[in-house]
């Protein structure tokens, strides 16, 4: 090849680009689209962990719908009230109170339910629930994979040594990953209390006590013991399942002295969120932190 064609060739891609940058710049012109500078400034305090739980694809979007005002200041739920104030204080509008919630989980059974076989397939709660309905012989179980752990974009949920998931409430934003992803969440396994809400029945089960006692020997056996024990009126039991009113309960701990099954924990008002996890037991709760028995104790 001689130097004039490699002129030539050099000549034809600079005039090439020439004609395109032009292009680009004209339609960079005539399309060019306004962004309301907020829309940065908000993002930028959204957790950035584009979690969808405010029903939003990206914490971009649900900037630009603060911004628009299609969406108030409290739509990022992971994010709550101090996320919900930032955006307040930016947009120079009132402060709105935001009601936060945590997961809780309903079920004490982990490697201590009973099976109804030997599940061998993939590590998943999905993929094992889709097998017969899973290897539980209790339909409202927890499958113990994990695919909640793995849902969850804060790192708030880890799998304890009976196999369960526990939270923790330093972590947890309410954002409700872990629930969509849940295949037991349907019946109430996982589920969004709110934050101060002091106390939780382990327990999702609605078959015949007796039939459940033969699948798990953490359930809810009906006995009614800890309506009985209430000060409070804050627990009933509601078809053969004992159901807390958060309205209602204080956390003075009755119901989980009287319980027979020790299937109700006590966290959240009574043990500091910095230091809690949703999950324990209340007793392991209590025996392993002196700060959290003083506060238990006081309840
Ligand atoms: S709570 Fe649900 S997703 Fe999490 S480990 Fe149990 S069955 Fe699986
Ligand atoms: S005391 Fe325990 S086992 Fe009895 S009804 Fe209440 S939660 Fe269920």
């Amino acid at each position: 090849m001689d130097a004039s064609m490699v002129l030539k060739a050099v000549l034809a891609l600079a005039s090439l680009g020439l004609v395109a940058s032009g292009v680009l710049a004209v339609a960079s012109k005539r399309f060019h689209v306004e962004v309301d500078p907020r829309v940065e400034q908000i993002a930028s305090v959204l957790p950035g962990s584009n979690c969808g739980a405010c029903g939003n694809p990206s914490c971009f979007v649900t900037a630009e719908g603060i911004a628009s005002g299609s969406l108030p200041v409290t739509a990022c739920v992971a994010g709550g009230q101090e996320v919900a104030d930032a955006i307040a204080g930016l947009l120079g509008v009132d402060r709105c109170e935001v009601d936060t919630v945590v997961v809780v989980r309903a079920c004490g059974g982990g490697i201590a339910a009973a099976r109804a076989y030997d599940y061998h397939g993939v590590p998943s709660c999905a993929a094992a629930a889709r097998l017969a309905g899973g290897p539980l012989v209790c339909q409202w179980g927890c499958f113990g994979f994990g695919d909640c752990v793995k849902a969850c974009p804060f790192g708030a949920l880890s799998l304890d040594e009976r196999g369960l998931p526990v939270v923790d409430l330093a972590r947890c934003t309410g954002c409700g990953a872990c629930v969509q992803t849940c295949p037991r969440s349907s019946s109430g396994l996982l589920s969004l209390v709110p934050e101060r809400a002091p106390v939780s029945v382990r327990c999702s089960a609605h078959s015949k006590p007796k039939e459940r006692k033969a699948a798990c020997s953490a359930c809810c056996i009906a006995c009614k013991k800890c309506e009985r024990a209430c000060p409070s009126d804050a627990i009933h039991v509601v078809e053969m399942l004992a159901v807390v009113d958060y309205e209602k309960c204080t956390g003075c701990n009755a119901c989980v002295e009287a319980c027979p099954q020790q299937c109700i924990d006590i966290y959240g008002r009574n043990v500091a969120r910095t230091t809690g996890a949703d999950g324990a037991g209340w007793r392991a709760v209590a025996a392993g932190s002196a700060v959290q028995e003083a506060e238990v104790a006081e309840a």
